[in-house]
């Protein structure tokens, strides 16, 4: 170990959330240490939102050629090679990575490769390839999270697998469970299923997504199903037993099911342990999250908290955008978050991205609000590339029409979610959506007519009330 090294700041993790930091943090001219165990990019670029996203791009194009010839093109024995297609993941990767580290280095900061502990608020001992003691004025932990194995089907990575090891085939099984219909459960089960894969997502709740409210939940039930994917809602699983060629999953009430492999995605356990955060004067909450203001301030003075290891909203952009702010605030600026415009993707077929209230959620405030909802059937540019599934809807103030909340089911609903997201944060109206000029045909012209629909002055689609005459 070298003696000790001084920094303004000191960033543990170096996730969206914790390389974002140190990137703001230097460029407001402070000396900045990132410490980071494993890779570059963390959970989102290894093995999170990057290498699924990847994965699912092949799954989208195979898709279109499947439906080739209602665009009059032929493509028959049309073929697929999985191994290539998780090669080709591997490549983005590693492409992406070796990118930011030369962005990290461009920007000055002093990357630590090894696992941080706190020897006291202001002191850090990095054991591993680069073994330091690290004095900081100031110190951002954003440590993120890793897969929950349950205890009584753990995780071997071969037949039973996680979200991680699930990014790590290169052979499709026959069939597939899913255990938890979250998220990323969903996402999986719509990669392999468009590669014909048997799969069944098996849901403790009532429903899938649950968490995203009841509209989105029925809508992709409903797509799911379409596509011959299998829900066992209501259903907890017991034990999974291993045979010779795969497993049988055993479930609460004495029913089962035979696959050859399962993917275990029942939630995140967050990374606070082996931190020594109790010699930072820190003390997480009971499942490790570390609580923060608005400000991404500990109760620690000095000490501040990013991304999933708050537990506020387990996404990267929000672990970045939570970054900035513990950023500016360490260097001396006063920034704060707000979460009510935080925009949510699920990169299934269909798309589903949502922000701010669903009419349940404003109803539930007990907010009068007024709703339009617009089918991707009526919409020019839906009809002319074969994507007419879904809608696009948009829950406004009844008397202001102040936008409060938009889903979004459909082709391109991940794209479409921005202009929301930008309405909702500026708190702007139905009519700042109708008064600004769509470019035609686009797929964001459906915010247009679902807010002409909310006022019920509907362009391209019947009037609820008749005109007169
Ligand atoms: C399969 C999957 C798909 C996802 N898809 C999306 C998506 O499409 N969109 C989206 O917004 N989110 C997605 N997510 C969630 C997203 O990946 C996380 O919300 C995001 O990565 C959190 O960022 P973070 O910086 O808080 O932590 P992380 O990305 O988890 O990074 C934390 C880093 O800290 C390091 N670390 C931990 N402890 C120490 C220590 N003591 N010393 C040094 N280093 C340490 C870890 O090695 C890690 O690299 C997905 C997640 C998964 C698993």
């Amino acid at each position: 170990m070298t003696g000790k090294q001084k920094f303004d700041l000191a960033v543990i993790g170096a996730g969206p959330g914790g390389y974002v930091a140190a990137i703001k943090a230097a460029q407001m001219g402070k000396k900045v240490a990132l410490i980071e165990k494993e890779y570059l990019g963390g959970t989102c670029l290894n093995v999170g939102c990057i290498p699924s996203k990847s994965l699912l791009s092949n799954a989208s194009i195979f898709n279109k050629i499947k439906h080739a010839e209602d665009f009059g093109i032929k493509a028959e024995n049309v073929t697929f090679d999985y191994g290539k297609m998780k090669e080709r993941k591997d490549q983005v990767v590693s492409k992406i990575r070796g990118s930011l580290g030369g962005l990290l280095k461009s920007n000055g900061i002093t990357i630590f490769q090894g696992m941080a502990q706190f020897q006291s608020p202001k002191e850090l001992k990095v054991k591993g390839e680069d073994s330091a003691l690290i004095h900081a004025e100031k110190i951002i932990i954003a440590t993120g999270s890793e897969p929950i194995d349950i205890p009584a089907f753990p995780c071997e990575h071969n037949t039973i697998l996680n979200s991680t090891s699930a990014l790590e085939l290169t052979e499709l099984p026959k069939s597939m469970a899913i255990i938890g219909g979250g998220y990323i459960g969903c996402e999986f089960a719509s990669l392999f299923a468009e590669f014909g894969v048997k799969v069944t997502i098996i849901e403790a709740l009532p429903a899938i997504v649950a968490a995203q409210g009841k509209t989105i939940s029925d809508a992709l039930t409903a797509a799911f199903t379409k596509r011959g994917i299998e829900l066992k809602t209501h259903t907890a699983v017991e034990k999974v037993e291993k045979k010779e060629n795969g497993l049988i999953v055993h479930f609460k009430g004495g029913d089962s099911l035979e696959v050859e492999k399962a993917i275990v995605s029942v939630g995140r356990r967050l990374n606070s342990e082996g931190l020594g955060l109790e010699k930072a004067g820190l003390k997480p909450g009971p499942k490790g999250a570390i609580e923060v203001n608005d400000k991404m301030e500990t109760h620690v003075p000095g000490i501040y908290a990013i991304g999933d290891i708050t537990a506020i909203a387990m996404l990267a952009h929000v672990a970045s955008h939570q970054g900035i702010v513990a950023a500016a605030n360490a260097c001396g600026q006063e920034a704060h978050l707000h979460y009510n415009a935080i925009p949510a993707v699920i990169f299934t077929h269909p798309e589903i991205a949502m922000v701010g209230l669903t009419a349940e959620e404003a109803k539930e405030k007990g907010l009068n609000i007024r709703v339009g909802t617009f089918p991707f059937q009526a919409l020019g540019k839906s009809i002319a590339t074969n994507e007419t599934d879904g809608f696009a809807q948009v829950i406004s103030d009844q008397n202001t029409g102040e936008i409060y909340g938009a889903q979004v089911i459909g082709h391109e609903a991940s794209a479409m979610i921005a202009e929301m997201a930008l309405a909702i944060n500026n708190e702007l109206t139905l009519d700042c959506v109708t008064d600004t000029i769509h470019a035609h045909p686009t797929i964001p012209e459906a915010w247009l007519e679902a807010s002409l629909l909310a006022n019920e002055t509907p362009i391209h689609f019947p009037p609820k009330i008749k005109p007169r005459g």
